[in-house]
């Protein structure tokens, strides 16, 4: 038995960065002892980034309001940076650590990384409990009833919606008043102490108002209407229970997109081969161009294709694209140019604010035709009829191509009739050779 004087818990953030209806925080300040609040800025992920990078920015500021809201209770976070077991193995030695609570994080680098620290832990005779937090549901709370995963979203999510409304999942808004916190012992530090710099891009604040007409102005690029909620659905700065409890009787088509975000978390806890094959696994027979010259024309926005180019822009200024933008440029990548989806994927990764492994995966397979309940490879976006259809006064173009109209914008880069033709020809043959 580990001595009880002195002893506490220890709450892990990683993608869960609020105070409110927090599970893995509830979890621990309901046992009783003292709980010290934790964050690894972990190097295996962050060394990839620039340290100026936008997310590391908003993560720190986060952690600051948290820790701001927790200093007036004697508590306070408190903030390293390393590879989290070499982390766990010095916190081991410096306190007396009863359990670490922490919140699921269903990706593959992350499940691999938990085990290893449950291991360690484990050997230490500390406990590593999580909890199921950043999801309503599961991966393996809504399967078929042959209980296999589903691959199909629309039996899915009619699944989904009915354990939804038997269950309503409720948040809970405040912590444990009567919880402790631990005093971390060092001032909350600077983003300079842990080696990183200010972002000039910032994440916007979430507005939940669009929700009730969400359907109306949802693919309207230049309405700006949707809810900006997806940087905060990934860091956890806002709880999905929450969210959802909001949305369920506003709006039918809001709640759905927040199903699509729960569908492509299950396919990749479920098959997360996906990361690097297609789902569909008859589409890796298909031989992309690959062009480097054409897929650095897609990356800057340089494609002569107006709607394309001003979601690219749109992209590298400010972290976000429009979906309805965004399906068009990945389509384009994919069928126009016939680059490799993992090429998209990978420059959104690298861009997106609010880049999460299992939508971004889960789209570009999508709109490449390799992914499960994808559209048929041989339906190729025409740019210009989702340019007349969703931006039909060119208002979302002429903000993010400001030359647009002038000498310097620069001719197509490919024939469109001609693309589309290319394009399903060697779908074609790709499914042919596998
Ligand atoms: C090629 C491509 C790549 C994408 N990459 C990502 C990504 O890395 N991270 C990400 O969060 N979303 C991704 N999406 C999905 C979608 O574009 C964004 O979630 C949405 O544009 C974010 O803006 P919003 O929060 O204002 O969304 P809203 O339209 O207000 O939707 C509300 C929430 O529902 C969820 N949602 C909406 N659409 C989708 C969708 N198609 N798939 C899964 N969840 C959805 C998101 O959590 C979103 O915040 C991608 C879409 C495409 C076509």
């Amino acid at each position: 038995m580990r001595e009880q004087m002195n002893m506490l818990n220890i709450v892990w953030f990683r993608r869960d960065l609020r105070s409110d209806d927090n599970t893995a925080l509830a979890k621990a300040l309901d046992e009783g002892l003292p709980v010290l609040p934790l964050f690894i800025f972990d190097t295996c992920i962050t060394d990839e980034l620039n340290s100026d990078d936008a997310r590391i920015s908003f993560i720190h500021e986060r952690l600051a309001r948290m820790d701001a809201d927790m200093r007036p209770r004697g508590g306070g976070i408190l903030v390293m940076k390393g590879d989290p077991e070499k982390v766990f193995d010095r916190l081991s030695e410096e306190y007396s650590i009863s359990g670490v609570f922490a919140n699921s994080d269903y990706e593959p680098y992350a499940k691999g990384r938990d085990n290893k620290i449950k291991t360690l832990l484990g050997r230490k005779g500390i406990e590593f409990n999580l909890y199921k937090d950043q999801v309503i549901f599961e991966h393996d709370e809504i399967l078929k009833d042959n209980k296999e995963p589903y691959s199909v979203f629309t039996p899915y999510s009619r699944k989904w919606l009915k354990l939804y409304s038997a269950e309503k999942p409720v948040a809970k808004e405040h912590m444990n008043p009567a919880g402790k916190l631990a005093d971390p012992g060092t001032p909350f530090p600077s983003l300079a102490d842990r080696k990183f710099s200010k972002s000039s891009q910032k994440v916007r604040d979430y507005d939940l108002s669009v929700i009730s007409d969400y359907d109306k102005y949802r693919n309207i690029p230049a309405a700006d209407l949707t809810s900006y909620l997806s940087p905060h659905l990934r860091f956890g700065t806002v709880s999905v229970r929450k969210i959802a409890a909001h949305a369920y009787d506003l709006n039918h088509s809001f709640m759905n997109e927040l199903v699509w975000r729960e569908f492509f978390m299950q396919i990749l806890a479920s098959f997360p081969e996906i990361v690097t094959a297609s789902f569909r696994r008859k589409y890796d027979g298909i031989e992309w161009r690959n062009d480097e010259t054409e897929f650095r024309r897609w990356c800057r926005g340089e494609t002569g294709y107006p709607i394309v180019d001003a979601g690219m822009r749109q992209l590298n200024e400010t972290g976000y694209m429009h979906n309805r933008v965004r399906m068009i440029t990945a389509s384009f990548l994919c069928k126009h140019l016939l680059t490799d989806w993992r090429w998209g994927e990978a420059y959104f990764a690298g861009k997106l604010l609010d880049y999460e492994l299992s939508s971004n995966n889960g789209n570009w397979q999508w709109a490449a035709g390799t992914g499960c309940d994808a559209a048929p490879y041989f339906r190729v976006f025409s740019p210009a009829a989702q340019e007349k259809k969703f931006d039909p006064a060119a208002e979302y173009i002429r903000k993010w191509v400001r030359e647009i109209g002038t000498a310097s914008y620069p001719e197509p880069l490919v024939d469109h009739e001609f693309a589309r033709k290319r394009a399903i020809e060697e779908y074609r043959k790709g499914l042919n050779r596998i």
